[in-house]
C-alpha cells in the first residue's frame, strides 16, 4: 500500500508536503486496523521513503534544503501521536462490555437475574407491564408502593383500576396506540388514583414489545410529576386570580422591551385597548388607538422615559373604533436587562368612570356656584370658635355680604345682641350643642354702616372622625320684609285706634238709645219698688207680693247693669280678643243697643236667625261694631222713605263652604253701581255730617277675621250688606 502511494506520488510529482499527507492518511488507516508497533514500523519506513523519493536530492538520503525537515519531523510526530491515540481508543473499547462467559454456570446466571431483579424492583421509576387486555402482568415494588399497593394487589388486575373513571378511555387509546406501533415509544401525562384516593400525576413512557412467544406486551415507565403539576396548577390559579383582579379593577399589565420594541399585554390590557388577543401589540397600533390630540404628548413622555431609563406615569385618552373615548392611566417602572437595555413593566388602568365622576362633580359644583352667584343670598362659614371664616361675595350681594365680618362672631356683629339677651343665649346654646338652626333674624349693618335685618340658617359640619369644624349656612337680607311687617303692625294699631274712636263716636250718637235702654229697667225698678212698699204697708203685710216685686227689681237691675257693661265694653280701648263666638248672640246684643234708634226712626227689625249655627272665631266687640254700623247705615238709608214700610231684615245662615253668612237688608235709597266701588274707601260719604270711615273700618275688621264684606243692591228697593265669616277651626274640622 505504502509502495503504491510512493509510486503514485513520485510520478505525479506532487511535492514533499502532499506526499507526506498521503502517507499520514495511509498510516492512520493502518493504525485503525492493526497494533501500534506495526504502524510505528510503517511510519519509519514512510520517513525513509519520503527522504529518498520526495526530498531533494532525490534517490539520496541526504537532505539539501533544511526547510524539508519542517515537513518530515512534524510528519513523523503526527504519525506516532495519531497511531498512539487510535491504539488507546481501541484498547478501551475492548475492555468495555463484559461478555457473558460461555463458560458461566447456572449459579452465575441466577445471580445476574437476581441483581437485575433488584434494579427493577427498587429503581425509583414505576414500571408496569400490561398485556393487550389491559391486565397488569408485572409491576415493580416501587411503582406499586407509589400507588399505595403491594405488587401482588395489582398483578392480574386491570390497569384501569388506578385511573380516574373519566380518564380510562384515554388510557385505552394510549394502550391501543402502543400495540399498533410495536417498538415505538410514546409519552403522555395523566393522573392516577392512589389506594387512599389521593391523586398522583405521572408522565408515562410506553412501548409495546413482542415477547419470545410472539405476543405483544406494553412496557410502561412512569415518572412522578405531581409536584410539577401542583406548581403548574398553583401558577395557573394565581394567573387566573390576577386576571380576575385585573378585570375587576379595570387594570391591565404590560411589559415593553425598548430595544426590540417587543410588547406583552395581559388579557385586561387587550380588553382596555379593545384589541384581539391573537394580535401582537405594536407601537404603531397603540399610537393609532390613542386619541390624536394625545399622541404627541404620549410619544414625548415615553420617548424621554426610554432614553433616560426613567419610570413614567401619565394619563391619556383612547379613541375606540366606535368613536367612544376612554381615559387610561399608564404607570411603568423602568429596569435594565442583562445587556443594559431598558425594559418597562407597568400597569394600564381604565379610569373613564373616575374621570366621568370627576366631570359630573365639576359640573355640579359649577351649577351650584352659578346658583350661588346669582342668588341674592350669601353663604358663610364659621370655625369651631363660631367666628366667621369665609363669606361668599359676588356682585348681586355686594354691599350686603359682610366680608368685613370675617374673624367676628355673629353676636359681635349684631347691635341687638344686648337688647335681646334671651334670643342670643338660646342661639349660642344651639351652636355649642352643634345642632342646626333655622331662620334666626337679627339686626346687622351693611358695609356702609346702614342698619339691615338678616335671616340666617346654618348646620354644623364635621371631619371624617366626627370632630366639629364649624357651621356653614346661608344669609338673606330681610330688611324689606321686616320694614313691611313693622308698617303693617303700625297700620293695624292705627286701625284699632280708629275703630275705637268711631265706636265711641257711634256710642255718642246712640246716647238717646242707650239712655232709653237704661231708663226702661230703671223705671220698672221704681214702679216695682213702689209696689213693694204697697205690699209691705198692708196689714198684715203681703210678703209674698213684696217678694215678687223685689225679684222683678233684681231682674230689671241686672238688665240695666248688662246694658251699662255692654256700653262700657264698646267704649273701652281693648286689645283684640279672638274667641269662639255664637254669631246669633253677637247679632242680638248689637240689636239691643240700636233698638231705640230704630223705634225713633220708625224702623222695624226682623231677625231670621238660623237656630243652630256653628261657632265662628272672632272678637265680640269688633263684630258688634260692624253690625251696629251696618244697622245704623240701613236706618239712615230709609230716613226719607214714606211709601213703604221701613224694615230691616237681619239673617244668619251657614254657608256651604265652611263659613257663616250674616246679612243686613234695608228698604232704603239703595246703592248705585258707581257708589258700590267707592263706598268702602275711607272718607267716602254722601251724608252732610258723615265721616265716610264706617264701611272702610267694617271691611278691615271683617278681613282681619279672615272673612269678606260685600254690598249689593236689592232686586226691589234698598241694599243688602253681607258678611262672610270663617268657622272656628274646631267647628270646621
Ligand atoms: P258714613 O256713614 O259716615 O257716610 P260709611 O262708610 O258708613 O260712612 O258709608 C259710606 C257711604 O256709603 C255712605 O255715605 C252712603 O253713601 C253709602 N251707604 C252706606 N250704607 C248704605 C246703605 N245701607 N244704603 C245706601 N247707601 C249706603
Amino acid at each position: 500500500m505504502l509502495a503504491l502511494v510512493t509510486a503514485a506520488c513520485f510520478f505525479l510529482q506532487i511535492g514533499l508536503a502532499a506526499t507526506a499527507f498521503c502517507y499520514l492518511v495511509v498510516i492512520l488507516l493502518f493504525a485503525l486496523l492493526d497494533s501500534f508497533l506495526a504502524s510505528g514500523l510503517l511510519t519509519l519506513l514512510a520517513v525513509a521513503a519520503l527522504d529518498f523519493f520526495a526530498a531533494p536530492p532525490l534517490f539520496d538520503f541526504r537532505i539539501s534544503d533544511p526547510r524539508d525537515h519542517l515537513v518530515i519531523v512534524p510528519f513523523l510526530l503526527a504519525c506516532l501521536i495519531g497511531s498512539g491515540l487510535i491504539q488507546q481508543a481501541r484498547s478501551e473499547r475492548r475492555v468495555g462490555p463484559i461478555k457473558p462467559s460461555l463458560k458461566s454456570n447456572d449459579a452465575d446466571l441466577r445471580e445476574a437475574v437476581k441483581q437485575w431483579q433488584q434494579v427493577f424492583e427498587h429503581n425509583p421509576v414505576m414500571y408496569f407491564m400490561v398485556d393487550p387486555a389491559g391486565t397488569v402482568v408485572n409491576v415493580n415494588t416501587f411503582g406499586a408502593a407509589q400507588l399505595g399497593y403491594a405488587p401482588a394487589e395489582l398483578i392480574g388486575q386491570s390497569v384501569l383500576g388506578v385511573f380516574f373513571e373519566e380518564d380510562r378511555d384515554f388510557v385505552r387509546q394510549c394502550v391501543a396506540l402502543c400495540l399498533g406501533t410495536v417498538g415505538e415509544a410514546h409519552t403522555w401525562e395523566i393522573r392516577k388514583v392512589r389506594k387512599d384516593g389521593s391523586v398522583l400525576w405521572v408522565r408515562e413512557n410506553a412501548k409495546a414489545m413482542l415477547r419470545a412467544d410472539g405476543k405483544p406486551i406494553v412496557l410502561v415507565a412512569c415518572e412522578n410529576i405531581t409536584e410539577r403539576k401542583e406548581t403548574e396548577n398553583a401558577l395557573r390559579q394565581s394567573e387566573a386570580y390576577l386576571a380576575q383582579a385585573q378585570e375587576l379593577s379595570h387594570t391591565g399589565s404590560f411589559g415593553w422591551k425598548a430595544a426590540t420594541g417587543e410588547i406583552t399585554w395581559s388579557k385586561e390590557t387587550y380588553r382596555i385597548f379593545q384589541c384581539d388577543e391573537s394580535e401582537k401589540p405594536t407601537i404603531p397600533f397603540m399610537l393609532e388607538r390613542i386619541h390624536p390630540d394625545d399622541r404627541l404628548p404620549v410619544r414625548r413622555a415615553t420617548g424621554y422615559a426610554m432614553r433616560e431609563g426613567r419610570d413614567y406615569d401619565h394619563e391619556y385618552r383612547l379613541l375606540m373604533p366606535d368613536g367612544a373615548v376612554k381615559y387610561v392611566r399608564a404607570v411603568a417602572r423602568a429596569t435594565r436587562d442583562a445587556g443594559g437595555s431598558v425594559e418597562f413593566v407597568g400597569s394600564v388602568s381604565d379610569v373613564t368612570p373616575a374621570k366621568e365622576a370627576e366631570r359630573r362633580l365639576r359640573e355640579s359644583e359649577q351649577r351650584f356656584r352659578d346658583y350661588a352667584e346669582t342668588a341674592s343670598d350669601w353663604f358663610w362659614e364659621t370655625g369651631p370658635d363660631h367666628r366667621v371664616t369665609r363669606v361668599s361675595e359676588h356682585p348681586e350681594t355686594a354691599g350686603m355680604a359682610p366680608s368685613w365680618a370675617v374673624g367676628l362672631t355673629r353676636w359681635d356683629i349684631a347691635p341687638d345682641a344686648a337688647l335681646q339677651p334671651e334670643k342670643w343665649q338660646q342661639h349660642r346654646a344651639a351652636l355649642d350643642a352643634h345642632v342646626p338652626f333655622r331662620d334666626l333674624v337679627y339686626r346687622s349693618k351693611d358695609r356702609n354702616g346702614h342698619p339691615t335685618y338678616v335671616r340666617t340658617s346654618g348646620k354644623p359640619f364635621f371631619d371624617a372622625n366626627g370632630n366639629f369644624l364649624g357651621y356653614r349656612g346661608v344669609c338673606s337680607d330681610v330688611t324689606a320684609d321686616i320694614r313691611a311687617d313693622q308698617a303693617e303692625e303700625a297700620l293695624r294699631k292705627a286701625q284699632t285706634e280708629l275703630a275705637h274712636v268711631t265706636r265711641v263716636t257711634t256710642l255718642g250718637e246712640l246716647t238717646a238709645s242707650i239712655a232709653h235702654e237704661i231708663n226702661q229697667p230703671l223705671a220698672a225698678v221704681m214702679a216695682n219698688a213702689d209696689a213693694c212698699i204697697g205690699w209691705l204697708q198692708r196689714s198684715p203685710p203681703d210678703l209674698k207680693g213684696a217678694r215678687r216685686s223685689v225679684e222683678w227689681i233684681i231682674e230689671d237691675g241686672n238688665r240695666a247693669s248688662e246694658v251699662i257693661r255692654h256700653v262700657r265694653a264698646l267704649a273701652k280701648r281693648t286689645d283684640i280678643e279672638m274667641v269662639p263666638l255664637d254669631v246669633n248672640r253677637v247679632v242680638r246684643e248689637a240689636v239691643t243697643l240700636v233698638q231705640r234708634e230704630m223705634a225713633t226712626h220708625a224702623v222695624s227689625v226682623r231677625m231670621e236667625l238660623k237656630s243652630v249655627l256653628p261657632n265662628i272665631f272672632g272678637d265680640r266687640i269688633q263684630l258688634q261694631q260692624v253690625l251696629i254700623n251696618l244697622i245704623m247705615n240701613g236706618i239712615e238709608a230709609m230716613e226719607g222713605v214714606t211709601d213703604r214700610p221701613r224694615e230691616l231684615v237681619i239673617r244668619s245662615d251657614p254657608d256651604t263652604n265652611g263659613s257663616v253668612l250674616v246679612s243686613v237688608t234695608d228698604r232704603g235709597i239703595g246703592i248705585s253701581a258707581d257708589t258700590i266701588d267707592r263706598m268702602f274707601t275711607p272718607f267716602f260719604t254722601t251724608k252732610s255730617s258723615g265721616l265716610g270711615m264706617g264701611l272702610s273700618i267694617c271691611r278691615s275688621i271683617v278681613e282681619a277675621h279672615g272673612g269678606r264684606l260685600s254690598a249689593s243692591p236689592n232686586e226691589g228697593r234698598g241694599a243688602t250688606f253681607q258678611i262672610t265669616l270663617p268657622l272656628h277651626q274646631e267647628e270646621a274640622s
